[in-house]
């Protein structure tokens, strides 16, 4: 800026001079006032260049650097000093340096260049991105004597250009379909995927509702999840139907994510389907294989189990020790066989959305009673106590819940060392029955208790690696309790054991 002021300065001695020399007082009041407006000018363009955002930079022909304003020393790193007098080269980066002279030649034919989108480099050797603006200089006479030039940094700019583009790239070449839609369930955007798995092209679907694609028995999942997202929530792999251009039903797997302005006030929503009606033929195949091959094992493991309890009583009459002992522990292992194909039996009803009460008046003690005289059978090497509660009667699926207090005990048996002890408890309070299994086992973490009802899920540390399962127990568990209209809680500690308690309402 200097050179700026100095060149005012030399033309305000030039008139003070004139003034001195001139004779006529109304020509040296005009000369004054010339003066003044000068002044009041320079004034006013160096505040607008010292205050300008962009770097402000003038040069002569030959490329030397003659006025520097701040910006140009924030954006290049140089401060005035150092640059006046200087090369512009030095900004440029090598492989850049036959931009100088095609601009110079342009400016010399009176042309401007304007916003030329280039690379220079800054003192500290960073590249960064900045947009030109160059103009000729002319003397009074119309001589073009230098260059001066407007350099706005555009480094952000490009970044978020460049980000954008990979986004946009990233959006159009994924699988799952990605759309997002306004507060009206109006389609503000479609990507490639949304019109190979919906079939409708983005023109087709612009600024149309989203209920297009929604079965009219599901009409009522829209504003649920709006509802959802409004209290700041996400909605995270709802599995759901949505309907093709061409009428097919399809499985899908949503995420729905707010969108939000600057202030932080919901303006939309994205919504990313993945499309999973292949994922859902296979679980159907998965499901009807276990179901057959569980049916056709029970038929044949039912009659097994009551031939192995006719021998057994043949054999006690005959006093036969060894039998009666090889047969006893024959029957146990039947037992345990056709509690597990029971629970794959209702693993898949309930997957496919068959699973029924069949609802009964029952007295709980002895159900309870009867499952733990088994478990006493099945596992002799544990301590199973027992503090049975009086006569409670209780409106619920006695197989069902039998199969909830099997599995518990089952659990409690096998995350458990032999020798400890397994406490089964029973308390009436206030028209609710609780069951609680409580084990001395070795715990579980808090992270995996958030896991222990999902379907197939199972522990994987070194205690219970050799464990054998397959992660259903605990699922069916709680599947049978919530259509009792009931659930299943977990108090446990890591090495410290397990209690597993339900309630269910007395009749
Ligand atoms: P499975 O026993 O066949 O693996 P479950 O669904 O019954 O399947 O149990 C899921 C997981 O929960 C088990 O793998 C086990 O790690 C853990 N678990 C269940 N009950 C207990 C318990 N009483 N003590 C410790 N861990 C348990």
């Amino acid at each position: 800026m200097k050179n700026f002021k100095t060149l005012n300065e030399k033309i305000n001695s030039h008139l003070l001079k004139e003034v001195e020399l001139n004779d006529d007082i109304r020509q040296k009041e005009l000369l004054i006032a010339v003066m003044q407006l000068a002044e009041e000018r320079t004034a006013t363009l160096t505040a607008i260049i010292e205050s300008s955002d962009d770097a402000i930079i003038s040069k002569n022909l030959q490329g030397i650097v003659t006025s520097w304003n701040p910006s140009a020393e924030r954006i290049f790193g140089y401060t005035e000093e150092e640059m006046l007098g200087e090369s512009i080269l030095k900004l440029i980066p090598p492989d850049r340096l036959e931009e100088e002279p095609h601009i110079l030649g342009r400016i010399r034919v009176g042309e401007r260049v304007a916003h030329f989108e280039t690379k220079r480099i800054t003192k500290y050797g960073d590249l960064i991105d900045v947009s030109l603006t160059i103009s000729p200089v002319k003397n009074p006479a119309g001589e073009i004597i230098g260059v001066s030039k407007i350099a706005r940094n555009i480094t952000a700019l490009r970044r978020a250009e460049e980000k954008s583009a990979i986004l946009a790239a990233i959006i159009e070449s994924t699988d799952d379909a990605i759309i997002s839609k306004d507060l009206n369930s109006i389609i503000t955007s479609w990507n490639g995927a949304a019109e190979r798995i919906f079939g409708y092209t983005e023109e087709e679907v612009l600024g149309q509702s989203i209920l297009k694609l929604i079965p009219p028995d599901r009409l009522q999942e829209e504003p649920m999840i709006l509802g959802q997202l409004k209290s700041g929530q996400r909605v995270d792999h709802f599995e759901t139907k949505r309907m093709t251009k061409h009428g097919k039903l399809i499985d899908v797997s949503l995420t729905i994510s707010p969108v939000k302005d600057k202030a932080g006030n919901l303006i939309g929503l994205s919504k990313i389907a993945r499309d999973i009606t292949y994922k859902k033929l296979e679980e159907q195949r998965k499901n009807d294989f276990i179901a057959i091959v569980s049916h056709e094992l029970k038929t044949p493991l039912t009659s097994m189990r009551s031939y192995i309890q006719l021998a057994l009583a043949k054999v006690r009459e005959k006093q036969d020790a060894f039998c009666e002992n090889v047969l006893a522990r024959a029957e146990v292992q039947t037992r345990k066989m056709y509690l597990m194909i029971n629970d794959f039996l209702n693993l898949s009803r309930l997957e496919e959305g068959k699973m029924s009460l069949h609802l009964s008046r029952f007295n709980l003690t002895e159900l309870v009673d009867e499952i733990v005289g088994d478990a006493r059978i099945l596992a002799p090497a544990h301590v199973i106590e027992y503090q049975n509660c009086d006569e409670v009667m209780v409106d619920a699926d006695r197989e069902k819940i039998g199969q909830v207090i099997n599995n518990l005990l089952s659990n409690a048996v096998k995350y458990s060392l032999s020798g400890t002890i397994i406490n089964v408890g029973c308390e009436i309070s206030e028209e609710k029955v609780l069951i609680s299994i409580a084990d001395q086992g070795f715990g579980i973490s808090v992270a995996d208790q958030k896991r222990l009802f999902e379907r197939f899920y199972r522990v994987s540390n070194d205690e219970v690696k050799n464990v054998s399962g397959f992660g259903i127990g605990l699922y069916l568990v709680a599947e049978i309790l919530r259509l009792h209209g009931g659930d299943i809680k977990v108090e446990s500690r890591h090495g410290e054991g397990s209690v597993f308690s339900f309630a269910l309402r007395t009749a």
